[in-house]
């Protein structure tokens, strides 16, 4: 799995989002997170079928919509028909729907096994949601990804799925843009000769997580993409993690669901 790919939530289906798939692609990133509830699989598809990019270069993730737990394989089936594609790289289940989540990973299970997602794993699973999986199931997930940035360090989330083996994936890794004014970031910037948002990307980078972040801009793509020729000193990690205040961008899976 890349490390780094392009987060397509909130693009519009259709030209914005193919045009941001296509420069992303162009650039070099070769992983793309899309999901069904993002309404935007097929455009995610077109700019991977016309790209010169085999489509066995490109990881491509997808999602198990909350309304879908019930029908989760044809679910899964509609979202490869929107794609295009006869497999994707990495399925999730989007929010651990309370009561149905056991089953739908079930569905998961089968569908991994058919090949038609190399890999399964989970988004928004706190300890206790992955405790509740383990109980039942043949497969650890192999992802979880969630929250992730200074506000939110969440350490003995990223503990466990160490200890389990499950990969730490980072959602909204630049607080949806609302992190990048931090003076302690900024402070870090300047003295790397970087900018915020690449400190940001690399910080995940080095507590070893996959990172997703989000642009339409070719400029910012380019610029996120540019963390891989330098290293935070491990105070200046310590630094962004102290910024740490529990604190959301986005739902809390206790109560979202
Ligand atoms: P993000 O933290 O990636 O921030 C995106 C925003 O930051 C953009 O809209 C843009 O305005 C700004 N930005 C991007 N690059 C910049 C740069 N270099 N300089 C200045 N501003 C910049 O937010 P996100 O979109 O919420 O998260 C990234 C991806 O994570 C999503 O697109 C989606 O794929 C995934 N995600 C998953 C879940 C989930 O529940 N699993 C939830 C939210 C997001």
């Amino acid at each position: 799995m890349p490390w780094l790919g392009l987060g397509v939530f909130q693009m519009q289906d259709g030209p914005e989002v193919k045009n941001a798939v296509t420069a992303a692609l162009e650039l070099g990133y070769r992983s793309i997170d899309t999901a069904a509830g993002y309404r935007n699989e097929q455009g995610v598809g077109e700019a991977v079928r016309e790209s010169p990019v085999p489509r066995d270069e490109i990881f491509i993730t997808t999602k198990l919509a909350n309304g879908d737990h019930d029908r989760a394989m044809e679910a899964f089936e509609e979202s490869l028909d929107r794609l295009g594609m006869d497999y994707v790289d990495l399925y999730l289940i989007h929010w651990p729907v309370t009561g149905k989540f056991q089953k739908s990973w079930k569905v998961l299970e089968e569908i991994h096994a058919s090949g038609r997602a190399k890999a399964i794993g989970v988004s928004n699973f706190q300890i206790h949601h992955l405790e509740e999986l383990k109980q039942d199931s043949a497969m650890t997930p192999m992802v979880n990804q969630v929250e992730f940035h200074p506000f939110l360090t969440q350490e003995p989330l990223r503990e466990y799925c160490q200890s389990e083996d499950i990969q730490i994936e980072a959602w909204s890794p630049l607080g949806q843009g609302q992190l990048l004014d931090n003076a302690v970031l900024q402070d870090m910037a300047e003295k790397y000769g970087k900018t915020p948002a690449q400190i940001l990307l690399r910080w995940d980078l080095q507590h070893q997580a996959v990172t997703i972040p989000k642009s339409v801009k070719r400029h910012r793509m380019q610029e996120n993409a540019d963390v891989f020729d330098f290293e935070l000193s491990a105070a200046d990690m310590q630094s962004l993690d102290a910024l740490n205040k529990d604190h959301r961008f986005g739902p809390d899976p206790d109560t979202f669901v």
